[in-house]
């Protein structure tokens, strides 16, 4: 698409971006019964443009207009079926217009297409109205628009833009004095009832109540704006507060939870943040993650403050309202002002009080919350030494005792056996995996809880767990493990000499992928288990590098095989009557897979295929 006759002064025609076509035609084909929402499109995109000119204007007073008041306008024309929307933001020059009028730009309009070109139409209006789909849903009411813009640069020119909503638009000179943007819309016949000052009022209050510029219409003004989060909080309705969260994150759910905070000392700042219910909020997802917008002054400072909270409560939503970050710097300054590290360390500590009041006194929403969110809270565990207190009363886990309740740790604590000084973990690939764990066997005879570690954020986790009250965590697998208590000595199937012989057997079968074949003194009905002497916490993310791909083998381990188990007491006979049996051989193989397959750290089961084929023959052989 060439824009250089742009400034030709015959309007050029140029043809929309295929993907902009398909979403026209989409959009112009739905009977979608909640069209309104192009309005809130409409203003969304003058608020932000009004956002861009109010920052731009810290720095630059060498702008079109420079007293011009910050506002949108609103108007309805019954008799001709026309709307327009009108703003002093930035504007755009015809190039602009090109650009952003005639491409999808926004990821999610993007997802939008993909989405229905499913032939998905029925979800299609389902989707619109949760995610929206920017300036074109203008013509799901409109067959005609026009955008009379002019940049606020003082070298630009006014530009116009013109489409019906084919596979084409115009664009070319315009007239036009003021900085900003005219919309205009010509309804279709049946969307006349949006021409109408009543029911547009209607449509700004429910979506765009907390626009912070004055919505217009007339002379009167119909948005709030005063922020709701300079408010006191006993003054701020519960409804208020869900309208804030879906208009910052069209979210249709309600939050999970919401904060509201408001303090002058020790540092000026008013803040609403929510936990969405959710962590993934439909099919298109507008953000995997949260986004928490700064303001200073009122004047939007940055749309996603990144350091304004620990990276792991990045699922956190909200505004940030400060009148002590400095204005007049770059925005890169502002995330560094020392005001920051204030506020950070203020919110952060009151998002985990308000998470341990909701843990301790609304379990199943906190359930929830832990369903949605606990990895990002491991992560936090492992990352955040200053707040570990508080993020220790949030862990969750499963454990031998109770497979489906999880459990805290100060419940684990309260039932250590006697003379119990640590506390066992174990992980799996699977909490079912770990269900089946051979190391698990004397622990349940020693009626010991151990803990099931089955994310494959656990092993993170872990590197920032390595006590709690006093009791260090041990890891189950490691090879010298002493245990508390007692247990009913299982007797040995074979003698020494023969369990030798198959000891040595499996060492020579398995070669390096063992460090050792040696008799296990804790296990009681499952016939092996690996084990390991290395340093538990370089294993263990060795263990991430390798499930997240990015690490092949895992290091040699030891192979415990049980003597109290009848099926190495059949394998060890076979070997004393054929040195070479073949099921023997393919036996040890499998039962070193099938322990790397409990633990997780199986790098390609299938190949186990022809192997259980084989013994399956010799077993039907009898
Ligand atoms: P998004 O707002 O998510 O970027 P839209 O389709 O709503 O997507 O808008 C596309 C782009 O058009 C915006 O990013 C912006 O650059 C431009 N735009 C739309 N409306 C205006 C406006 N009123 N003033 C200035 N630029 C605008
Ligand atoms: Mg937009």
């Amino acid at each position: 698409m060439t824009t250089e006759q742009s400034t030709a002064p015959a309007p050029e025609a140029l043809t929309f971006k295929a993907e902009v076509q398909q979403v026209l035609h989409i959009l112009a084909h739905s009977l979608y019964t909640d069209r309104e929402i192009f309005l809130r499109e409409l203003i969304s995109n003058a608020s932000d443009s009004l956002n861009r000119m109010q920052f731009e204007m810290l720095t630059n007073r060498e702008v079109l207009d420079p007293e011009a008041e910050l506002a949108i306008r609103v108007e309805a024309d019954s008799e001709a079926k026309t709307i327009t929307i009108s703003d002093s933001g930035t504007g755009m020059t015809s190039d602009e217009l090109v650009e952003h009028l005639g491409t999808i730009a926004q990821s999610s309009a993007r997802a939008f297409v993909q989405q229905t070109q499913e032939g998905n139409k029925a979800a299609a209006s389902e989707i619109i109205g949760q995610f929206g789909v920017g300036f074109y849903s203008v013509f799901m009411v409109a067959d005609k628009v026009t955008v009379l813009s002019r940049s606020f640069r003082l070298e630009a020119e006014a530009a116009l833009w013109e489409s019906s909503g084919d596979a084409t638009f115009q664009v070319g000179p315009g007239e036009r004095e003021q900085r900003g943007t005219t919309i205009t819309l010509q309804l279709k016949e049946d969307a006349a009832e949006f021409a109408n000052s009543w029911r547009l009022e209607q449509i700004i209050k429910r979506h765009s109540d907390f626009v912070a510029f004055p919505i217009y219409s007339g002379d009167r003004q119909i948005n709030q704006q005063k922020a709701l989060w300079r408010r006191a909080p006993r003054e701020v309705e519960a409804e208020q507060y869900q309208n804030l969260y879906r208009q910052l994150t069209l979210d249709a759910d309600a939050p999970l939870l919401q904060l509201h905070l408001s303090t002058d000392v020790p540092v000026d700042m008013h803040s609403i943040l929510f936990v969405p219910a959710k962590r993934e909020r439909g099919l298109i997802e507008r953000r995997i993650e949260g986004k928490v917008k700064l303001y200073s002054r009122k004047v939007l400072i940055l749309e996603e403050a990144k350091d304004i909270l620990p990276n792991y409560f990045r699922f956190v939503e909200g505004v940030v309202d400060s009148e002590d970050l400095p204005l007049n710097v770059s925005r890169e300054a502002v995330q560094s002002a020392p005001v920051m590290q204030r506020i950070r360390k203020t919110l952060t500590s009151r998002l985990h009080r308000e998470l341990n009041d909701l843990a301790s006194q609304d379990a199943e929403r906190f359930a929830a919350f832990w369903k949605e969110f606990g990895v990002f809270i491991k992560e936090g565990i492992a990352t955040d030494y200053e707040n570990r207190n508080e993020l220790l009363k949030l862990l969750r886990f499963n454990s031998n005792r109770s497979s489906d309740e999880l459990i805290t740790l100060e419940q684990y604590k309260s039932r250590i056996v006697d003379g119990q000084t640590e506390i066992y973990y174990l992980l799996a690939s699977s909490l079912e995996a770990g269900c089946t764990s051979p190391h698990l066997d004397p622990f349940t005879a020693r009626g010991i809880e151990v803990l099931i570690l089955h994310d494959i954020m656990d092993g993170f986790m872990l590197s920032g767990l390595r006590d709690y009250e006093g009791l260090k965590l041990r890891n189950v697998d490691e090879a010298n493990l002493e245990l508390p208590g007692s247990a009913e000595e299982a007797a040995p199937q074979v003698d020494d000499a023969a369990f030798a012989r198959i000891a040595e057997r499996a060492k020579a079968i398995l070669g390096d992928k063992v460090k050792e074949v040696r008799a296990s003194k804790l296990l009681r009905d499952s016939p092996a288990r690996l084990v390991s002497d290395d340093d538990a916490m370089g294993r263990e993310m060795q263990r991430i590098q390798q499930m997240l791909g990015r690490e092949g083998e895992a290091a040699p381990r030891i192979l415990e095989l049980n003597p109290a188990s009848g099926l190495i007491a059949s394998l060890a006979r076979r070997l004393e009557s054929d040195a070479d049996d073949t099921v023997t051989t393919a036996a040890i193989e499998q039962l070193y897979d099938n322990a790397l397959l409990i633990e997780g750290l199986h790098q390609n089961p299938a190949t186990m295929v022809p192997r259980i084929m084989k013994l399956l023959e010799a077993a039907a052989r009898g």
